[in-house]
């Protein structure tokens, strides 16, 4: 072995070497940087990985190999994560503390607080009021938003679970709320034919962690091999995301990255993808709408369930002038139905199998 070691001598590791190769045993050097990970790379050239690699190229792949080194994955790679796996999970409303089976009220009690307060947008205690003052039901706003928290924690996957494909093109947007007085950012990504939303992660920051999250959850459904284009503004936490994200789909087609920058079209760029910005500029400004009203939350959970059950009345209940009057996700289990309590009500006891 040390003789062996001696013919290597070039590839001695440097004092600092971190990771070595499992084929050669020699150190790895750093070979790219990223925010999110960094990628080390065996460098010697009589690594028997490498040139096990080498042997399957055929002539042209070789020729091509000496040009253009970084397209072909010859060389041993360690890929370093800047953080646990773990940490790239979609926001979620918390588990519930009322069962919605063993609601004390009719269900349809349910479906009229979730059409006014979710759909209609209005807030809980104006809900409340009018159930009470208007329909002769007795219920606090305190309940009101137990029903909403409850009922969030059983949309977040039925929003999840029936997004189905996703189009070509992406647009995503993150948008501030305030939660306890302190911004928070809700990632958004729409796509761009269908306007269904395919991501809505909540965040106390509008970094690359969040923006790659997003990101994830947004493409989760496309097939590995469809080719994505996802349009931004200048936040550098996107081309980041997409930067790692690339790095972990290769060699499956690289996500698309445009960006539109500022109010006017000063760049091609800009110009040429400025009408998908303004889908999400418009998603953006409707569940600005809807959450204007509370002004602000009280605590997180609160955030995230408005915006999940926002998400839902968006994808599968909300008409759209450009669909034709069509919802971005039709569900033909919602056909017969003609009230928007009646249809909350089948969403429900579409997403909890036991309340049907
Ligand atoms: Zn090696």
């Amino acid at each position: 072995m040390a003789i062996f070691f001696q013919t290597q001598k070039r590839h001695h590791p440097p004092r600092k070497a971190k990771y070595f190769c499992p084929y050669c045993h020699n150190a790895l050097y750093r070979w790219k940087e990223q925010t999110l990970l960094t990628i080390y790379k065996c460098g010697n050239d009589h690594c028997p990985a490498f040139l096990k690699a080498l042997s399957k190229l055929n002539a042209s792949e070789k020729q091509l190999q000496k040009k253009k080194l970084s397209q072909f994955k010859l060389r041993y790679q360690y890929r370093e994560y800047h953080f646990q796996p773990s940490s790239l999970k979609h926001s979620t409303p918390d588990k519930p503390k009322i069962n919605l089976d063993r609601i004390h009220h009719r269900s349809d009690i349910l479906g009229l607080v979730l059409a006014f307060h979710i759909s209609c947008a209005i807030t809980a205690r104006k809900t409340a009021f009018i159930l009470r003052n208007v329909f002769n039901v007795p219920i606090s706003y305190q309940t009101v938003l137990n029903y909403a928290e409850s009922a969030a924690y059983h949309c977040h996957l039925f929003n999840l679970q029936r997004k189905g494909p996703i189009d070509p093109i992406s647009s995503a947007d993150e948008t501030y709320i305030k939660i306890q007085g302190k911004h928070h950012f809700v990632f958004f990504f729409i796509s761009t034919k269908s306007l269904k939303i395919t991501a809505y992660h909540l965040a106390d920051n509008r970094e690359v962690l969040p923006a790659t999250i997003a990101m994830t959850e947004a493409i989760r459904t496309a097939p590995p091999d469809q080719k994505l284009t996802v349009i931004t503004d200048a936040n550098p936490s996107y081309a980041a995301a997409i930067h790692f994200l690339n790095a972990l789909r290769d060699p499956l087609p690289p996500l698309t990255h445009h960006k539109v920058i500022g109010l006017q079209n000063l760049d091609e760029e800009s110009t040429e993808f400025r009408i998908y910005k303004q889908i999400i500029e418009r998603l953006n400004r409707t569940y600005k709408s809807h959450v204007r009203p509370t002004h602000g939350f009280n605590v997180r959970n609160g955030a995230m369930a408005l915006t999940t059950l926002f998400v839902t009345h968006y994808n599968f209940l909300r008409p759209h002038m450009t669909l034709n009057y069509n919802v971005p996700i039709p569900l033909p289990e919602l056909d017969s139905i003609t009230s928007l309590q009646g249809k909350w009500m089948k969403i429900l006891s579409m997403a909890i199998p036991s309340a049907a």
